[in-house]
């Protein structure tokens, strides 16, 4: 049997074509919105549906083509279609899968931007969505009606770092002939392949580990090529294709993802060590910890336990505020998934407007904090952390 290529080596390889005569070693930026087509031919060969041949870039370009075919073969999945952000990728999979009348049964803890397209966009579509609190996810087939056609799951959550069971929540939505949509954006494919553990569609914030340089915007779904073919449609006629200069971005991140990943997994690893330790700290969520509530399920499910850390202050807003002020390495800053070390505030950026109510559900308060470790080198980042602690 033919060996197959590991993580490492796909991010290098995957996807990129060196093998022609004098071929560049990188993938070129095809910067063109047109192709020339050689003849009436190959317009109708395309008319009858044969798309290996690239017309215009809103429908496919080589750059992006390279990223998709890295990303499908990184995340095990036949196909996969770039969009021009993590947004984009999730309209594109709900209206992939679901129609006005129709609903989507979706986990709370998810990402707020999602929260407000589901409540706010496609509610105006007519397709409403349940969402199913942290705590009730074993009993997510109550959430099910006949008219529920997707599950949307984000494992693990923003900010406490809570993981949602994929394999068993994928049993359940089966039974129920739904399709599961996994957010991976932040354990990326390295450390989670939720399309081997059931779900039918994965995708990615690839604005964060993904391109992993903070440099662009963009998204993508991977799955099954049933499933990418209507969502490349749907990308296509909803106008959300990525730029190919963003795509060859995209390209360059992903060939050191596993490198990067294994570098911020190992420093949050440590974080999460000195913060557990440290007297101002009341609380860290970092599923590495065996006291956090998902440790066992992370273990289970996850080839580690991923870049980011979460804590809670002791001294609550104020601390926060003063904590902040005395940081040198570490920025404010509301993103995730760069090489440089960042931190945000949840209740006043990703959970912002939020209730108290809700925020007691998603295990959020002004003490907390969250982290998106770097590759810088630990001992800085965690001197920079406990300076800026003992003046807080
Ligand atoms: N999913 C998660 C988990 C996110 O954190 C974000 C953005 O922060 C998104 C989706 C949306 O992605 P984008 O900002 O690329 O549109």
């Amino acid at each position: 049997m033919k060996r197959r290529p590991a993580d490492a080596t796909r991010c290098v390889h995957a996807g990129e074509d060196r093998h022609g005569q004098s071929a560049p070693l990188t993938t070129p930026i095809a910067q063109t919105a047109v192709f020339v087509v050689p003849s009436l031919d190959e317009l109708r060969r395309y008319a009858e549906g044969d798309r290996d041949l690239y017309l215009y870039s809103r429908y496919g370009n080589p750059t992006i083509t390279a990223a998709e075919e890295k990303i499908a073969a990184l995340e095990g999945a036949e196909a996969a279609v770039i969009t021009s952000s993590g947004m984009s990728a999730e309209l594109i999979a709900a209206l992939a899968t679901c129609q006005a009348g129709d609903e989507i049964a979706s986990m709370l803890d998810i990402y707020g931007g999602t929260v407000k397209l589901f409540e706010d966009v496609l509610a105006r579509c007519g397709i409403k969505t349940r969402f199913i609190p942290y705590h009730d996810l074993k009993n997510a087939g109550r959430y099910f009606s006949p008219k529920t056609r997707m599950l949307f799951l984000e494992t693990p959550t923003n900010p406490t770092l809570r993981c949602a069971d994929i394999a068993a929540l994928s049993a359940i939505a089966h039974r129920h002939k739904v399709c599961v949509v996994v957010d991976n954006t932040f354990a990326t494919p390295v450390l989670q392949k939720p399309l081997a553990l059931g779900a039918d569609i994965v995708m990615h914030s690839a604005t964060k580990y993904l391109g992993g340089h903070s440099d662009l915007t963009a998204g993508v779904l991977a799955g099954p090529k049933k499933w990418m073919d209507r969502a490349r449609e749907l990308m296509i006629l909803t106008g959300g294709c990525l730029d190919p200069g963003c795509a060859y971005l995209l390209l360059r991140g992903l060939k050191t993802l596993h490198l990067r990943v294994e570098r911020a997994g190992s420093n949050a690893a440590a974080i999460a060590a000195a913060l557990e330790r440290h007297p101002e700290v009341s609380h860290v969520y970092y599923p590495g910890l065996a006291g956090h509530e998902a440790h066992e399920l992370a273990s289970r499910q996850m080839a580690g336990y991923g870049m980011m850390v979460s804590f809670d202050l002791r001294g609550g807003e104020p601390a926060v505020d003063r904590f902040i002020k005395k940081l040198k390495l570490w920025y404010l800053a509301t993103s995730l998934g760069g090489v440089e070390s960042i931190l945000s505030y949840p209740v006043l950026s990703s959970h912002i407007g939020l209730s108290a109510k809700r925020l007691k559900l998603l295990g959020v308060s002004p003490a907390t904090v969250r982290l998106s470790v770097g590759i810088e080198d630990p001992t800085d980042l965690i001197a920079d952390l406990e300076g800026a602690l003992a003046r807080a």
